[in-house]
């Protein structure tokens, strides 16, 4: 896997900083030390997800949405308040808005 957590963050949900609206997030990186950041793991309240696990609570299950590099990051040297540059979108469910200092603003 090419793609590192910081040591106690978990593939596992609900993310390490949580976003308010239920969406929760931990930030993965390109390099083993962590120091170049790749994106954002993110968890959001997921009916289609929901229904695919068949589970009521999203809880220890991965990620349902993901940051790349096509996005653009703010405060990443505070995680819990970090900023990014687009909107993220669940094109399934329509879940879809923006994280800016660490809160998650739907739109
Ligand atoms: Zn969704």
């Amino acid at each position: 896997m090419n793609e590192h957590l910081d040591n106690g963050a978990s593939i596992a949900g609900p993310g390490v900083f949580d976003a308010g609206h239920g969406v929760s997030y931990t930030p993965y990186y390109l390099d083993e030390k962590c120091t170049r950041l790749g994106g954002l793991y993110m968890w959001h309240p997921c009916p289609l997800t929901r229904e695919r696990l068949g589970v009521d609570d999203l809880t220890g299950v991965g990620p349902n949405a993901k940051t790349g590099q096509a996005w653009g990051y703010e405060n990443v040297d505070d995680m819990a308040h970090i900023t990014l540059i687009g909107s993220v979108l669940d094109p399934e469910c329509g879940w879809h808005g923006f994280i800016r200092n660490g809160q998650w603003e739907p739109c």
